[in-house]
């Protein structure tokens, strides 16, 4: 068999392939200065943004920078455009060669939606005042001219250019020396660009490429990586078509299309698997160098494709295509291999899962051709769903046969060395764990600390809070069909002519007439239809009604093709498209992103709520010197622990110095006024992990660690991806930091909390609970709350609106809860916000000008048009909370609640901490009423006719007697007593976080 060449050709193009994604990630680069807004603004200026480079006095040297790769790649007489300087003149244009596929690119990457005629779009744009930046569900995030970030001033325009330059500098250097196959080289100068912390990256994300409402919710940076993205992978495509790819065509922009190339590995496995923390974070870290491996392949050694989405488990990245009508007669163009592909790419990645010794094996898939991104939640559900099986796939690796020593009890699948002890993980287990150790001991985690002891709080308790936005519908574009681009009525009363005629479309049932409009007008194409042309500045370029529909709706959808449905169909989807907000890949890109970054923000401020304590000592190591009195030898990098009084204590003992750092939480150990020579001379008993040998060790003296662990934030994030946020957190911190969550989740996503829900779980458990038994938890409480994927039915019990916000109070039908939601209906410029705040409702009717109809029949209405009686559909915020006091623990039925739940126990416990006059009071009350209720209580805990009543009134009469409660305050008890809110408040707070009231306020 002959050997697959293709990975060779796109090898020596390397240069030319990055070289090209970096023109991709810069061809927009005239709008990252302030006079491009200030213009947009409506302030006189004749800043024309496509000439950036020769306003620059001297000129920006963008020709000679870039003229090398022309030299070096000769590729068709009509790839290169006459000079480079067109790909930042005319990349909205249609042309042919490479600048045709950026074209392309760029066109997929910023979507057809914003491609609003500019007459008739006009009184969407943001002025000077007003200018701007919003997250992707519509929270203002800066005023961009009034406060705007550094690359906005003169001075960071030209820190960028000087950048950008040092960028083609460095590029050219790489791609014409002696040194092509550097590939370290063009790894680091790609991720100081765009990598995770990229200038680049950090420079475009703070600025807008679109500033007309509501497109000003993309960054410059989200449509220029996803634009690079695809023009890189259209190139590559290009050159592995080599000969018969058509270079002079100029269809280049209408034509390509994209795969998506999609790698996995099941990581709930080995989580799954894991007996200690080290063992999942080791395995975490080993599972992301596989990654790390996989983007340096796709992304730079063949430079095929760049990463489109991440999260734990998998990856994806942009692949070539073939463009359409391939496999018809006269397709021009040659074969792309993918099949070929697809085994050379399974055979790289094994290996490098081989080198990691992964019990598993990695999934590797190549997606159909399409002109969009909506396909990859379905590629990553099939990539999870074939994972889900362990061994999908014939996988051996070395070792697993060996009949020697016990099986490891943390892959299941080696052997350890040893015969006798049971706990002894083979050798790949056991580096793992040690290297998270070496990465630890050499400052590589930042101050986050990897030790569970130095997490516990004052009453040896731990939390793993666990939350989730439930962002994937998000991803395929579901979730946008409430989210309008433009409001019809309002793009009728901005437009009362088109093209010299009257508006046709009646201001008072503008939904329904323009759906008649538009299906009248479906028996033949006419380009120069004054309403259609008026929606879409395509449309007159376009020759028949089905490529049309295929641009608007099959591109963005994913399915609904135009033989598959009937006139109504057509004309409920064109209605549709033209005024939804569509899943563009740049805004896919943001969606991602800003699930991420929104964990991220939270993990920043969970650090400084888990490290405040009055105790200083909460937050420090010591380094402990042994005196000669210690017992025998102690084992380099091994973990003791032992007691001092009532506090655990660990160590880890350092053989090059002879010395024992602390692990432990020193503020159980030591008072605040308490020097660290407070310790000296005092004797500890220890115990090396696993082991019943008991060892002296008298302490000699203690000194402060001059290295980078000093210091540490009692925090471990097991995992931070779009999909899923887990941390451990000291128990005592953790309410504060659910409350904290909640409260940005209520800030940022007021205008989608009916459809992006906020999902909690927090275990609860001591220090010595196995991790195992713990991350078992986690995984019950997040399928539970996942399971709940349905929306719920309310009923509107109040809506009212003033000063730009509206109050919502909605009722559940099903579990007669109240919950109380407030939406800014205002934009930061006054006007009324008619993009974002829709929530889809029972009723079938459009009745309100505002109103408007998926195709599949459901209607949407802004929430200021709610009335007292209307049913909306809510997907649930949910919270959940375990206390693990026994592994078994786990096996029992969650209680499942409303977000709002967790604010209201939060209140009641102040609330108690207020009025009750001693923690002895609130006992005997508490003891007292839940006594009466067993009584009244059949076995199942249902109650005994009238028996809820006349408890109530006896739990009135306690509260009275014993706390002294009174008027509004003692209802609020009785209530919460009623709906079991008081138990889950006490509960928590008593005997989970072991609370004490603070007496009362007499
Ligand atoms: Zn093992």
């Amino acid at each position: 068999m002959t050997r697959f060449q293709l990975p060779d050709t796109l090898r020596q193009h390397r240069p030319l392939l990055l070289t090209l994604e970096a023109i991709g990630w810069l061809h927009m680069t005239g709008k990252a200065k302030v006079d491009f807004l200030r213009r947009h603004g409506g302030q006189k200026s004749d800043y024309e943004y496509e000439k950036w480079d020769e306003l620059e006095n001297p000129p920006f040297p963008w020709n000679d920078r870039l003229n090398w790769v022309k030299d070096k790649f000769a590729l068709d007489g009509n790839a290169f455009p006459a000079t480079l300087t067109e790909f930042i003149r005319k990349y909205t244009k249609r042309d042919k060669g490479l600048l045709g596929l950026l074209q392309a690119g760029h066109a997929m990457a910023s979507g057809i939606e914003k491609n609003l005629p500019s007459a008739t779009a006009k009184y969407l744009g943001q002025d000077a005042a007003h200018m701007w930046l919003s997250s992707a569900f519509g929270h203002p995030v800066r005023n961009l001219l009034a406060d705007p970030p550094e690359l906005l001033t003169d001075v960071g325009w030209k820190r960028l250019l000087g950048q950008i330059e040092d960028l083609l500098t460095e590029l050219q250097r790489l791609g014409n020396n002696s040194f092509p196959n550097d590939l370290y080289g063009w790894w680091r100068w790609r991720e100081d660009a765009v990598g995770p912390e990229g200038w680049l990256r950090k420079a475009f994300t703070s600025t807008l490429a679109e500033t007309r409402l509501p497109n000003n919710d993309i960054t410059l940076f989200d449509q220029s990586y996803v634009a690079a993205a695809l023009f890189k992978s259209a190139v590559a495509g290009a050159v592995l078509e080599g000969n018969s790819f058509p270079w002079s065509s100029d269809g280049l922009k209408q034509q390509t299309r994209w795969r998506l190339l999609t790698i996995g590995i099941g990581a709930d496995h080995y989580e799954a698997r894991a007996v200690k923390i080290g063992d999942w974070t080791g395995a975490r870290l080993a599972l992301d160098e596989f990654f790390t491996k996989v983007r340096k392949l796709v992304e730079v050694d063949l430079a095929i494709g760049s990463l489109l989405y991440a999260d734990g488990e998998a990856c994806v990245f942009s692949f070539p295509g073939e463009r359409f009508d391939h496999g018809e007669q006269g397709y021009q163009g040659g074969d792309l291999k993918i099949a070929d592909w697809q085994s050379w790419l399974t055979e790289q990645i094994d290996g490098y899962a081989r080198d990691a010794n992964l019990e598993m094996p990695p999934y590797c898939g190549i997606s159909e051709p399409s002109r969009s991104l909506v396909r990859m939640t379905a590629e990553i559900r099939n990539a999870r769903e074939t994972m889900a099986v362990p061994l999908f796939r014939n996988w051996q690796i070395p070792g697993q046969d060996s009949s020697d020593g016990h099986v490891c009890p943390v892959c299941h699948v080696r052997s350890s060395r040893s015969s006798t002890d049971k706990q002894m993980p083979c050798d790949p287990c056991k580096n793992r764990r040690t290297h998270r150790l070496d990465m630890w001991l050499q400052g590589k985690f930042g101050s986050d600390t990897i030790w569970i002891d130095e997490i516990a709080d004052a009453n040896d308790r731990v939390a793993l809070v666990t939350m989730s936005l439930d962002i994937v519908p998000w991803l395929d574009g579901t979730r946008l069909d409430a989210l309008r681009t433009q409001a019809i009525p309002e793009w009728r009363k901005f437009n009362p002519v088109l093209k010299n005629q009257p508006n046709p479309i009646d201001p008072s049932t503008c939904f329904d007439s323009l759906l008649q409009y538009i299906k009248g007008k479906l028996q033949s194409f006419d380009k120069d239809d004054p309403v259609l042309s008026s929606l879409q500045e395509g449309y007159q370029h376009e020759i028949d009604w089905q490529s049309f529909f295929t641009k608007i709706v099959e591109d963005r959808t994913g399915s609904h093709q135009w033989g598959d449905i009937d006139e109504n169909g057509r004309a409920a989807w064109l209605t549709h498209q033209l005024f939804c907000k569509l899943a563009s890949p740049g805004r896919i890109y943001r969606f991602w992103r800003q699930a991420e970054d929104f964990f991220k923000a939270l993990l920043d401020e969970f650090r400084d709520i888990a490290s405040a304590d009055q105790n200083c000592w909460r937050v420090r190591r010591l380094v402990i010197k042994p005196d000669n009195g210690s017992s025998g030898s102690w084992e380099g990098r091994q973990t003791y622990s032992g007691r001092y009084g009532d506090a655990p204590v660990s160590l880890l003992y350092r053989e090059q110095t002879n010395d024992f750092l602390t692990i432990c939480n020193l503020a159980r150990l030591m008072k605040a006024e308490q020097g660290k020579d407070s310790l000296c001379e005092i004797k500890l008993e220890l115990k090396a992990d696993d082991s019943v040998e008991t060892k002296q060790l008298v302490v000699h003296s203690t000194a402060e660690d001059t290295g980078a662990l000093d210091i540490y934030h009692p925090v471990i994030p097991l995992e931070l991806s779009p999909v899923r946020f887990r941390v451990l957190l000291p128990l005592e911190a953790a309410s504060a930091c659910v409350d904290r969550a909640v409260e940005a989740w209520r800030g940022q996503f007021a205008r989608v909390w009916d459809r992006l829900p906020l999902r909690v779980g927090v275990v609860a458990f001591p220090r010595m609970m196995p991790f195992q038994a713990v991350i078992d938890a986690a995984r019950t409480i997040e399928d539970d709350l996942d399971r709940i994927n349905k929306s719920q039915t309310w009923r509107v019990a109040g809506c009212e609106t003033r000063d730009g916000v509206t109050a919502l109070n909605i009722k559940s039908l099903d579990y007669r809860q109240e919950l109380l939601q407030t939406i800014p209906v205002r934009l930061p410029d006054g006007r009324e916000d008619v993009f974002y705040p829709y929530l889809a409702v029972e009723d079938r009717d459009v009745r309100i000008p505002l109103d408007f109809r998926h195709p599949d029949g459901r209607v949407f209405r802004h929430v200021k048009d709610l009335r007292s009686g209307d049913c909306v559909f809510v997907y649930p915020s949910l919270v959940t909370t375990v206390f693990m006091n026994s592994a078994a623990r786990r096996f029992e039925p969650l209680d499942i609640r409303s977000l709002t739940d967790w604010l209201r126990m939060r209140d009641l416990w102040r609330l108690i901490d207020r009025h009750a006059p001693s923690q002895t009071a609130l006992h005997g009350a508490w003891s007292e009423i839940i006594e009466r209720r067993e009584a009244w209580q059949g076995p199942e805990g249902t109650w005994l006719e009238g028996g809820k009543t006349a408890w109530l009134d006896f739990a009135r009469a306690v509260f009275h007697e014993r706390l002294g409660v009174r008027g509004a305050c003692l209802e609020t008890l009785v209530a919460a007593a009623g709906d079991r809110l008081l138990d889950w408040s006490l509960e928590w707070h008593m005997s989970i976080l072991k609370k004490q009231v603070s007496g009362g306020d007499r």
